[in-house]
């Protein structure tokens, strides 16, 4: 499947000897893991080249994977090929300095609205663009090194992104890949406590999220963390996005969805949208978003156009179940 385009990539890796990383804004476990992974899979496979990760967003979730790469002066970039993992339009790319490389290749596992690059490998089956790191590695393996490490951290954007292979995008070559991928020694209970371990504050704040949250008529079960919240609490963007997790897995609720207060000048407010058989990209897409099918996020400017938006999931979620069968 899809070898050509591969092949096409690996040539092009081999063409240039100053590689640069992006990924997108409001980084999570795939983005990283895939920065990270493609990073060490180079470095180990070709040590002669010059690989970056060009990101300024910090993740203290995903600190465990180790610190960020220093930011380079502007005159690296022209002689440098781009790849750009797990992003699907330009705007998203964290660090737009991209444009400024010779040539761009895309890897990616989002809905591909606006396609970008040289060479662009976009499969919106994969559970993760980590997967596709892997499937890379898995096609190349005679030729490519992978290293512990480097497998470490393309397991856990396999694991996060796919709600740890519970979604729908999950297939038998999504369990291959992460078999291949374990086998090179990936520690799982050192990455899991990273995962799951909490602190006393954060889990308070789980405790009051329980509390709150609020679901509308149909089930679209929803909490608004505003600043108030944020201060009380201690948060930071990160950790108050940490909310969406807590709205989940409730029977009936097809939808949840957290908002989150950003404090900025655009009084913008962060909209992280999740779903189980429905799925809710096009409400993301109307509030300038877009995402996944049953994960996406967007952003309103104000409460009232969080009330809209809540507005048309629960009547998107109403007609669903007036539709569907089998939801739960
Ligand atoms: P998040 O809630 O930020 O974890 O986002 C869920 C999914 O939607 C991720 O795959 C994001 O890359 C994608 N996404 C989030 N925000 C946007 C946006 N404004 N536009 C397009 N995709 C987004």
């Amino acid at each position: 499947m899809n070898t050509s385009v591969k092949q096409e990539i690996l040539a092009k890796i081999k063409e240039y000897d100053r590689i640069l990383i992006f990924r997108h804004k409001r980084v999570d476990g795939d983005c990283v893991g895939a920065s990270k992974g493609l990073k060490e899979l180079l470095k180990a496979s070709f040590p002669e080249k010059d690989v970056r990760i060009i990101d300024d967003e910090r993740s203290d979730y995903l600190a465990f994977l180790g610190p960020d790469d220093e930011a380079v002066p502007d005159d690296f970039y022209a002689s440098a090929l781009a790849i750009v993992v797990d992003v699907a339009d330009t705007e998203r790319i964290s660090n737009q300095k991209f444009s400024l490389c010779k040539e761009i290749v895309k890897i990616d596992h989002h809905i591909d609205r606006t396609p970008y690059g040289v060479i662009s490998w976009v499969e919106e089956g994969r559970s993760a663009a980590c997967e596709m790191i892997a499937d890379f590695y898995a096609t190349f393996q005679d030729e490519l090194t992978l290293t512990q490490w480097g497998a470490t951290c393309i397991y856990t954007g396999m694991v996060t992104d796919s709600g740890r292979f519970m979604y729908e995008g999950v297939s038998g070559d999504s369990m291959r890949l992460a078999g291949l991928i374990l086998d090179k020694g990936v520690k799982t209970d050192w990455l899991y406590a990273n995962l799951y371990l909490k602190t006393f504050e954060s889990l308070k704040f789980t405790a009051y999220v329980y509390e709150h949250m609020k679901v509308t008529e149909n089930g679209v079960c929803w909490l608004l963390v505003d600043k108030a919240m944020q201060q009380k609490f201690g948060l930071n963007m990160e950790s108050a996005s940490a909310a969406i997790s807590s709205l989940s897995g409730i029977r009936g609720c097809l939808c949840w969805i957290a908002f989150i207060e950003t404090g900025d000048e655009e009084h913008a407010i962060r909209v992280r949208l999740r779903s189980r058989f429905a799925a809710i990209n096009h409400i993301a897409e109307k509030y300038h978003g877009g995402g996944h099918a049953c994960a996406s996020g967007a952003t309103v400017y104000s409460v009232r156009e969080m009330h809209d938006l809540l507005r048309d999931a629960d009547t998107y979620i109403k007609e669903y179940k007036e539709n569907n069968e089998g939801w739960l």
